[in-house]
């Protein structure tokens, strides 16, 4: 069991692309960090260098006290499980859950043991004798899992584990890593761009962009209050809506001709900035826009989409598309003129420089 620091952690590969760039960050003993953003903004960089796969160009990482920039992978007393579960399919189940084992010369009765105890945790005891081609998706990524357990590592690193199974079984092991994180209490540092795997997993969430954290918080605060616009975008389905705002005398909102009053927070960090009177970028999520038979900003229904228990609508202002989720007994059907309003407790306001939230 161990926390992961990393320090001003930079890396520049061979061809001069700076993938990751100073990144700090101090991952606690026992966490489940979730590492999300978007194709190619160094998430699995950062993972690599965690597990000494790759360089570090710049900084350092620490594993529990220990400086590991120079460590080799085999002595960091980590595990790593990938996306395309790497078996050995000429072995059966349980000598693919041994071989990490037999390389570090672990007695056969502790090999033996520790198998026992993974296969009971995953649910694969049945399956020891098999070879992998005679196993389906989630049960080879189980003993991919179990191969990582046996080692009983003191930081598991998972990249994009769940992304070769189908929807419903994705779902499932989902819930079963979390269960697994808190029967192991060991450090768990996950990379995935599904934004509904890491709000669902993490303890807390590290989002990336360009080589850069965002935001590392809890699920809920990043949800909630992200500290800037592409957070405000990334996380969360449907995307968050923007709108261009006007701020009056630091107290209240335009947007398109209707005024909203802000609630204190937001004016305590209007003026606090000196934003009085600017223009604001201004988000709202679409369960915060709500339908009105009062004055509101009007609409067209370009169309919806029924998902069960919720109707999310989908309208256009000025050629440019935004979204509502309401309840789905609303009958509303394309072309429909509907009149909106926003919740004022649930807006987000982004200096339009520096995309900034302004609570920040
Ligand atoms: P994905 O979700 O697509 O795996 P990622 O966030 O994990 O994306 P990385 O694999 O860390 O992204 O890659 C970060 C950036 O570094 C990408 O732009 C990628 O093209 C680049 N990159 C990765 N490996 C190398 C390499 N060996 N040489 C040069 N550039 C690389």
């Amino acid at each position: 069991m161990a926390n992961v620091e990393l320090i001003n952690v930079n890396k520049k590969y061979p061809n001069g692309y700076h993938a990751v760039k100073n990144v700090n960050l101090n991952i606690a003993n026992k966490e489940f960090m979730v590492f999300v953003g978007p194709s190619g903004c160094g998430k699995t960089t950062t993972l690599r260098m965690i597990a000494g796969l790759e360089e570090v160009t710049e900084g350092q990482i620490f594993i529990g006290d220990k400086l590991v920039n120079d460590v080799s992978p085999k002595d960091r007393n980590i595990a790593m499980v990938f996306q395309n579960y790497a078996l050995y399919p000429h072995m059966t189940v349980y000598d693919n859950m041994a071989f990490g084992l037999k390389l570090s010369k672990t007695p056969k009765e502790e090999i033996k043991e520790r198998i026992d105890w993974a296969s009971e945790i995953l649910g694969i005891k049945e399956l020891l004798k098999r070879k992998p081609k005679q196993l389906s998706g989630g049960q080879r990524q189980r003993v991919a899992l179990g191969r990582a357990i046996v080692r009983k590592p003191q930081v598991f690193l998972m990249d994009e584990p769940l992304s070769n199974l189908d929807a419903k079984l994705r779902v499932q092991m989902r819930s079963e890593l979390i269960k697994l994180h808190k029967d192991l209490e060991t450090t768990f540092i996950y990379v995935t761009h599904d934004q509904t795997e890491a709000m669902t997993m993490g303890s807390r969430i590290c989002v990336m962009n360009d080589g850069e954290i965002q935001q590392v918080d809890d699920p809920r605060v990043i949800y909630n209050a992200p500290a800037n616009l592409f957070v405000a975008g990334f996380i969360g389905a449907p995307q968050m809506n923007f709108f261009d705002g006007t701020l009056i005398e630091g107290n209240s909102l335009d947007v398109y001709g209707i005024r909203y009053e802000l609630p204190e927070n937001l004016k305590k960090a209007v003026k606090e900035k000196g934003k009085n009177d600017s223009k604001v970028i201004v988000g709202i999520r679409p369960e915060d826009v709500y339908l009105t038979d009062e004055e509101g900003l009007k609409s067209k229904v370009e169309f919806t989409e029924l998902l069960g228990s919720d109707l999310n609508v989908y309208f256009n202002i000025d050629g440019k598309q935004y979204i509502l989720r309401t309840e789905h007994s609303v009958n509303l059907r394309m072309g429909d003129y509907i009149n909106i309003k926003f919740n004022e407790a649930k807006l987000h306001l982004f200096d339009i420089e520096t995309k900034k939230s302004l609570i920040y």
